[in-house]
């Protein structure tokens, strides 16, 4: 299958719908990034579920990240075979032929994974024996996301303690991300809820400490959260992994002066076509749910701030037509800011990166479909 653009082609002439990324702001976001990890004096290893791309990973890493995170083995294994050196995944991994993809995979790449159970850990131990390596391993907790991880105090010091006498595991140290955090829209929200995971993650490393483990690292947080995880004094690793590209949804959080969209600007778009403008109340665009994720609202139309996008179905979306709007005629195009940019991401093969209106890269999505 071709990609919808060439390098060279003016924006204008690429096909759609297209994945687009904006390079300017993507590199700023980039750039503004690791200037902040760095002024925290925290590691980044920013979570690679949202873009799926090795060379995104590469653009993150030349920039100071230590490595990225991934969600699933064939992600991971994605990334590795195009060069990502050093993959947390940031989930659990259940099962024979998953663990043993794992432990092949860390013959390629340095890999770590989370445990939230005692039979996992016994499992992981099997095959890194089987496999002749040592497996570095997170105790995940459950810090109020309400999904994976063992409850903070006695369930994770149980399991830190077995995965430290495991004879080939390494116990790496606690990841605690809360999920639910990311999104509060208030600032004020999102720090109060963050201190009180903060809290409860340092009780659990003193806790650790009594016992004589040593908790290297303590990962987590999200582009919501991170520079209260950064400020903490007990996260030593963030994974943000949105604010490459903020989506609208992400739009929405209120910053530290109550304003929405200051710090990392949205540079993640799919460029749409008005195929049809027939009607006087709506024009019909090209790009539906096979080309936008929208669970988590509707894409925002770009330049046209009155204008809806609503009725998606698989291949089609309207545009809402008032007064407010601009005018719309047939083979125009136009931008759109996904509501949730990582399910939109995975029903893309390419992005086309633009800057200065002309095409300039094109990328894969290189781990598209890596959900297993
Ligand atoms: C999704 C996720 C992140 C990144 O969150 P963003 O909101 O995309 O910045 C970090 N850690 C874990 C465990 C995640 O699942």
């Amino acid at each position: 299958m071709e990609p919808p653009a060439e390098i060279g082609m003016e924006l204008k002439d690429v096909d759609t719908p297209a994945l687009i990324i904006d390079l300017d702001r993507f590199e700023s976001n980039l750039n503004l990034m690791s200037k902040q990890v760095e002024d925290l004096g925290v590691n980044l290893r920013p979570h690679a579920k949202t873009h799926k791309s090795a060379d995104i990973a590469k653009a993150q890493m030349a920039r100071g990240a230590v490595g990225v995170c991934c969600q699933k083995v064939s992600e991971a294994e994605a990334l590795a075979t195009d060069g990502i050196q050093n993959i947390l995944i940031t989930n659990q991994v259940v099962g024979r032929h998953k663990v043993d993809r794992l432990v092949r995979l860390s013959k390629k790449a340095e890999i770590s994974v989370c445990v939230d159970h005692s039979e996992n850990i016994l499992e992981l131990n099997a095959a890194a024996s089987r496999a002749n390596i040592d497996l570095a391993v997170f105790v995940e907790m459950d810090v109020g996301g309400g999904r994976c991880g063992a409850f903070p105090g006695k369930p994770v010091l149980d399991l830190a303690s077995q995965v430290v006498q495991a004879p080939c595991l390494k116990f790496a140290g606690l990841q605690a991300y809360n999920g639910q955090a990311q999104e509060l829209r208030s600032y004020a929200g999102r720090r109060q809820a963050t201190e009180v995971v903060c809290n409860a993650v340092e009780e659990t490393v003193l806790l650790l400490k009594e016992r004589n483990i040593q908790c290297p690292t303590v990962t987590g947080s999200g582009t919501g959260t991170w520079e209260f995880e950064g400020s903490s004094k007990v996260y030593t690793e963030l994974q943000a992994g949105s604010y490459v590209f903020m989506d609208a949804s992400y739009l929405r959080n209120e910053n530290i002066d109550g304003k929405v969209g200051r710090v990392f600007q949205s540079s993640l778009y799919i460029y749409t076509l008005v195929m049809s403008a027939t009607s006087h109340e709506y024009a019909v665009v090209d790009a539906g749910l096979k080309s936008i994720a929208f669970d988590q609202g509707m894409p925002a139309v770009v330049g046209d701030l009155g204008a809806n996008y609503y009725e998606p179905s698989d291949e089609h979306g309207l545009i809402k037509l008032t007064e407010a709007t601009r005018s719309y005629s047939l083979g125009d195009k136009i931008m759109l800011i996904p509501g949730h940019c990582d399910p939109t991401v995975n029903l893309h093969n390419w992005y086309v990166c633009i800057r200065q209106g002309r095409v300039e890269q094109v990328w894969d999505v290189t781990a598209r479909g890596a959900l297993y």
